[in-house]
């Protein structure tokens, strides 16, 4: 295990939504790879804050198919439905500085706002229906649902442009007009459960995430992060997505489109073909071996 003043802190962050399958793995490789070859810790983090979704025994069997690939977390594993607390200190403190507010929307009432459904996004844009003063009528006596970031509020009060740019280690340059394409994001959902946004941000803080490698299905999440991160005063690390894994049928590889789940009965198998995806020459040997292979390689891809 690295000091405790390691630099570079990464992380692997799967939800128990169902076991790794051959797209986490690579998630997970990668993740592991740069934090070894930046002489970094790499924590496992379960982020199981959807806990409707969450699948029991799903988390037993991640690590179990973790540890069976060598994967090992440097530190205790942290399980986000045990961080309730420090995700409302931090929803308090945007309540305090006037950048999150209530909303009483249904998803119906959202939906039916919108001229066109947005490919990209599983949520509607918000159209801003519940905005306090001086954006907007506030909640107009209706009960409060929600909670929402106010995207507006916290890019005036930090002097933030209204386009979001940060560079992708792997990707380039990239920009999202968060306002514009997502609308204000939940925080707190109706049904009272951590938002994925918020849980992450605090995380990755308190953990001292320096380095965030995910797959790039996850990229899309990267500006309404950096503007959280901003909004509390938090530091914005690193980010590298990599690429996803797909399918015959041009599907991109997820437990919801019932990707099977990661064989690891032969660990290097499963390992060699994760690194293939990554550019990495096959190993033979032990996956001990392989990964401290992989790690000398993983400067140069
Ligand atoms: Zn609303």
């Amino acid at each position: 295990m690295t000091a405790l003043t390691a630099t570079y802190v990464g992380r692997f962050a799967p939800s128990p939504t169902g076991p790794l399958h051959a797209g986490s793995l690579v998630a997970a490789l990668a993740s592991w790879l740069d934090a070894r070859a930046h002489g970094g810790q790499w924590q496992v983090r379960i982020e199981d804050v959807d806990t409707p979704r969450c699948i029991p025994g799903a988390t037993e069997h991640i690590l179990l198919q973790l540890a069976a690939c060598e994967l090992h977390s440097d530190g205790p594993i942290l399980y986000q439905s045990a961080r309730g607390a420090h995700y409302q200190a931090a929803l308090d403190s945007l309540v305090a500085q006037g950048l999150a507010y209530p909303c009483a929307c249904s998803r119906k009432e959202i939906e039916s706002a919108q001229s066109q459904q947005p490919a990209r996004h599983t949520a509607a844009v918000y159209p801003g229906t519940c905005l306090p003063a001086p954006y907007g009528p506030g909640l107009q006596g209706k009960p409060a649902r929600a909670w929402r970031l106010n995207i507006r509020a916290v890019q005036q009060l930090k002097s933030l442009p209204t386009l979001t740019e940060w560079g992708d280690e792997a990707l380039g340059p990239q920009q999202q007009n968060v306002a514009q394409e997502v609308g204000d994001f939940v925080l707190r959902r109706a049904d009272g459960l951590w938002a994925y946004q918020l849980a992450v941000v605090v995380d990755d803080a308190l953990q001292g995430v320096t380095h965030v490698v995910r797959g790039a299905d996850l990229s899309d999440n990267t500006a309404r992060q950096i503007l959280l991160q901003l909004a509390l005063g938090l530091p914005t690390p690193h980010y590298r997505h990599t690429p996803l894994v797909f399918a015959a049928d041009g599907e991109k590889l997820s437990k919801q489109n019932g990707a099977q789940a990661l064989d690891v009965s032969q660990p290097l198998s499963a390992l060699n073909a994760a690194a293939a995806h990554l550019g990495l020459p096959a190993q033979s040997g032990t996956p001990r071996q392989a990964l401290s292979a992989w790690t000398m390689l993983w400067h140069r891809i």
